[in-house]
């Protein structure tokens, strides 16, 4: 049993089958979710640590970088030593953390560092849990205090890819048992898998979803993104309208701006035309070049127009900030880094 996939009562319960003492489950959960090393647990004798040993989570930080503008990246690593970034930003409403949900990325993304590599496994719940209580904790935070506010799935990885152990992520993170981090300031990310946005709107989990669209025709799409080939931007924009009608959330669009690729004044119009009517919001991105693709960003001045263009058709959308640029580049750069240099 891995006991950070499980609730109090169930660990509670498997200390009763070990033999051990039952009110002990309780002190384990809480030391898990205080991101507390086994080592740390002040209040188990050593004899007691090495019974429970298999059991208790081992990830850790591996590495912490800093930016100027407070931004905090930190390379996670796993019992295996597979290592995963995830990113935590400071806004005036709360502290956001980006997490990854697999180690590397199938999507195949032309603009994208996580996948050049292709995918090597899908996290474990109790994986993408420990990223969570891990930064939590190394930001001051514990289980009764929280620190980290807000999630959104866009590290490394296609959460709808690795779906049944993100919905289980998502149902513990979001317990009060857990950090009780409200599903409304959760965000999912996604390329546009179809029937994985449908049954996640079935799930009825009230997050919000954001769709990386980044084309406004097919044939656009196709030539930077390979899951266009299986799904059309109309099933996903039904999709999204399906996962509006079963809860009420309005969706997100991130369109990252790639020059001369999507980013025309016609693309503007037909991004429009798309989204008209829709409750959504367009968070226009700043390509960050990845050294291995030959995309280019589109000028700043080009990127202003495109959300003006947009703004003025009646949809909103915003230019997202950057932050965390000195510390390392987009999606999965950091970790390349590194991996290559061991
Ligand atoms: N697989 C999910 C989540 C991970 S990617 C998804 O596709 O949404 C998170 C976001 O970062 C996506 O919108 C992705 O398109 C964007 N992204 C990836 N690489 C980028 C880069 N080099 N520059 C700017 N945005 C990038």
């Amino acid at each position: 049993m891995k006991f950070i996939e499980h609730n109090e009562n169930e660990i509670c319960q498997e200390m009763e089958n070990l033999g051990l003492p039952k009110f002990r489950g309780k002190q384990i959960f809480e030391a898990m979710i205080n991101g507390l090393k086994l080592d740390e647990v002040s209040v188990f004798s050593s004899d007691f640590k090495q019974k429970i040993e298999e059991f208790y989570p081992k990830t850790k930080i591996f590495k912490k970088f800093i930016s100027k503008d407070g931004t905090k990246k930190y390379l996670i690593q796993f019992e295996d030593g597979a290592i995963v970034e995830c990113v935590l930003m400071s806004y005036k409403y709360g502290n956001t953390l980006c997490l990854s949900t697999q180690v590397g990325c199938r999507m195949g993304c032309k603009f994208c560092a996580s996948t050049l590599n292709g995918l090597e496994r899908n996290l474990t719940t109790g994986e993408m849990l420990s990223e969570v209580y891990l930064i939590n904790r190394d930001n001051g935070g514990s289980r009764k205090n929280r620190f980290i506010t807000n999630l959104v799935l866009m590290g490394s990885g296609e959460p709808l890819d690795n779906f049944d152990n993100v919905c289980k992520f998502l149902k513990m993170i979001s317990s009060s048992e857990s950090l009780n981090i409200s599903e409304r300031n959760i965000s999912l990310s996604t390329c546009g898998l179809v029937d994985k946005i449908k049954e996640l709107a079935d799930k009825n989990f009230g997050i919000s979803l954001t769709i990386s669209l980044h084309a406004t025709t097919d044939e656009a799409r196709k030539s930077i993104m390979p899951i266009a080939n299986r799904c059309s931007i109309a099933q996903i924009l039904d999709a999204c309208d399906y996962y509006f009608a079963k809860t009420g959330r309005r969706f997100y669009i991130e369109y990252t701006l790639v020059k001369g690729v999507n980013d025309s004044a016609i693309d503007a119009q037909r991004l429009a035309n798309l989204l008209k009517g829709k409750v959504c919001h367009v968070n226009l991105i700043m390509l960050n070049p990845v050294a291995e693709r030959k995309l280019c960003s589109t000028d700043r001045k080009e990127a202003e127009k495109f959300c003006k263009k947009l703004n003025a058709l009646g949809i909103s959308a915003t230019i997202r900030r950057s932050m965390g640029q000195d510390i390392a580049g987009a999606c999965g750069q950091l970790r390349n880094k590194f991996v290559r240099k061991v």
